[in-house]
């Protein structure tokens, strides 16, 4: 498949071949990544989420309850990379509403990772990672609340950039947890990434949350010879499968022989940060999705009146994860259990952030695994509280804020890929990226 880099030099009328070749292709790949081939506009085509808006696009969050829900707007990323010779084109299948780390909870059936066929491509953007992978998609846009784009592309040996909270408009993404969704880039390479975070940054009006300051474009002077200060965190990685700590001791001699100074740092409380996300994303969830009633959007149940409407339009429209996370959500917000959980929650996000901020006195990045094993087989979570452990690494920076990014690094003897991620200080992407491209260059990872 052609970069991102490259196909932005292409006429529109060989992006337009492109994309006949990309929908028979991916229609015979039987990964179950599109879920849908509408495209919008001229240009390189960007494989979109379903939870990010696209006018006139059906727009369902890989839910029944948003079936026949028509996008009366555009999201600001897609107007954006619009203006960067990109368009939108197809739907890219995910965990319903983002919840998940699988992509096995969509209404459109589980996707499958292109390097083992009973893989999950992992979640909740694994329809994104998967096609990048698989070759039917020259980049794709991902959102990530706690790990769901750098989850899939470790998974996917693709790379997956979580932006700072703040840098990417959220105006048009479909809310699942407000203070922690970030839009961004799942591409072949670091430099595609940098492209497209390039494209869709930026202040925007129409998200009171988006940080209204100048930033500088980093694709064009990505610096891979950078030599960086690098924080390891021992007990972090112990927690993880022989495979990544094999693939994590090598990263660190690598980029040890790339000039790059590695020091060893502590973070107590990590040991906290799955709880806490899973107060805090569960309490914005079940206040974002009340709005689903079978009145305004997608699919209304029969019934006999209006209380029951509500009702059986909620209990048919939603699965069974969005329905355990809008009650435990409910269930930390409700009078009672208030302040023991959501207000604590939230003082103890503090404390997180607190502690990676310290690192970033001494530090200019953070190098730490994306998940504690290589992708899992199709069926083999079972329990939800598992599958919410194969979080531990991503939830704490986007409970701080910051940005990450997954860059693929090796392969594990089954021949499935290991990423492993970078961490910067706030709206500080482009160290981030030049250390990524600088760990790209120093792993030769191949695909
Ligand atoms: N797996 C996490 C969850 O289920 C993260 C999902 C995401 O980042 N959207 O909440």
């Amino acid at each position: 498949m052609i970069t991102l880099k490259e196909a932005l030099t292409k006429s529109n009328e060989e992006m337009s071949a492109l994309r006949v070749d990309l929908e028979s292709k991916a229609k015979a790949s039987g990964l179950n990544a599109y879920i849908g081939f509408e495209s919008s506009g001229e240009g390189v085509p960007i494989l979109i989420k379903d939870n990010i808006q696209v006018k006139g696009w059906s727009v369902t969050a890989g839910s029944k309850i948003l079936q026949g829900y028509i996008a009366p707007y555009e999201a600001t990323v897609i107007v954006n990379l619009k203006m960067k010779g990109m368009m939108a084109f197809g739907r890219a299948n995910m965990d319903e509403f983002a919840m998940g780390s699988t992509t096995e909870s969509s209404f459109y059936g589980a996707t499958v990772n292109p390097h083992g066929e009973n893989r999950v491509p992992g979640g909740s953007s694994g329809g994104s990672a998967a096609a990048v992978a698989g070759g039917i998609a020259i980049a794709a846009l991902g959102s990530d609340t706690g790990g769901s784009i750098r989850q899939p592309a470790a998974y996917c040996g693709v790379v997956g950039m979580k932006p700072t909270y703040g840098r990417v408009s959220r105006f048009g993404l479909g809310a699942y947890a407000s203070s922690l969704d970030q839009i961004g880039p799942i591409t072949q390479n670091v430099e595609d990434a940098a492209i497209l975070y390039d494209a869709i940054k930026g202040h925007d009006d129409k998200d009171s949350t988006s940080a209204d300051f100048e930033i500088e474009d980093i694709a064009n002077n990505l610096n891979p010879d950078v030599k960086l200060t690098i924080a390891v965190i021992d007990s972090y990685v112990e927690a993880a499968d022989a495979d990544i700590q094999n693939a994590f001791k090598e990263t660190m001699v690598k980029l040890e022989a790339a000039g790059h100074t590695i020091v060893r740092k502590e973070l107590s409380n990590t040991k906290y940060d799955i709880a806490t996300y899973y107060v805090l994303a569960t309490a914005e969830a079940a206040t974002n999705l009340a709005r689903y009633d079978g009145v305004r959007y997608g699919t209304r149940a029969e019934s006999k009146n209006t209380e029951e409407l509500f009702y059986n339009s909620r209990s048919e429209g939603f699965g069974e994860e969005v329905k355990r996370r809008i009650m435990l959500g409910n269930f930390v917000l409700s009078s009672g259990y208030y302040d023991a959980y959501y207000v604590k929650a939230q003082k103890v996000r503090h404390l997180i952030r607190d502690e990676f901020n310290a690192i970033f006195e001494e530090a200019d990045l953070i190098l730490s695994p994306v998940a504690p094993s290589v992708a899992p087989k199709i069926g083999e979570n079972e329990d939800p509280l598992e599958m919410y452990k194969s979080d531990m690494y991503t939830l704490g920076i986007n409970l701080a804020g910051l940005p990450g990014i997954s860059v693929p690094v090796a392969k594990n003897d089954d021949g499935m890929p290991v990423g492993l991620q970078l961490i910067a200080k706030a709206f500080n992407e482009k160290t981030l990226f030049d250390g990524a491209a600088s760990l790209e260059k120093a792993v030769n990872y191949t695909k």
